[in-house]
C-alpha cells in the first residue's frame, strides 16, 4: 500500500496510534481452536514503516510475539514501546514472550523488561504453553 491507496475511512486503517502511525486490521491467519495468528502492517502518513505479528493462546492467555519491524529511521523514537503497549492493551492481563531476539535489538528488548518485568522472555517455555508453536 502506499498514499494512493491509503484509505481515508478511520476503521479500513485500523488501530491509530497517534501522530498519523497506524497498525493495520490484522490480516486472516491459521487461526486454531485455542491459538490465534496477527498480522499488522505499520504506517506513517499512508506510507508503510513496519510491521508486527504474534499469537495468541487463548487458553493460556500467552502471547507470542514473532517480529516486530521498524524502518530504520522510525527506530529509536518509541514507537516499538508504543506498538507492544498498544498490543497488551487489547489482550489485558496476557503474558508476552518473544522468539530469539536479533543482537541489534538486545539494547531495546533490555529497555522493555526493565519497563515490564518478568515479561518478554525467550520462547514459550518462559509460560509454558503448549499450543503455540515456537
Ligand atoms: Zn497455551
Amino acid at each position: 500500500m502506499d498514499k494512493a491507496t491509503w484509505p481515508v475511512s478511520p476503521a479500513a486503517r485500523g488501530i491509530d496510534l497517534g501522530d498519523e502511525v497506524w497498525l493495520s486490521p490484522s490480516q486472516p491467519g491459521h487461526d486454531g481452536e485455542t491459538a490465534t495468528f496477527h498480522a499488522h502492517r505499520i504506517y506513517r502518513s499512508g506510507v508503510e514503516i513496519g510491521g508486527v505479528d504474534y499469537q495468541v493462546c487463548h487458553a493460556c492467555r500467552a502471547a507470542l510475539l514473532g517480529e516486530l519491524k521498524l524502518a530504520t529511521e522510525e527506530q529509536r523514537h518509541g514507537l516499538g514501546t508504543r506498538v507492544l503497549d498498544r498490543l497488551r492493551r487489547d489482550l489485558p492481563g496476557y503474558r508476552w514472550a518473544i522468539t530469539p531476539e536479533k543482537p541489534a535489538a538486545r539494547p531495546f528488548w533490555d529497555r522493555i523488561r526493565t519497563a515490564h518485568p518478568g515479561e518478554y522472555g525467550l520462547g514459550v517455555r518462559s509460560f509454558e504453553c503448549a499450543h503455540l508453536l515456537f
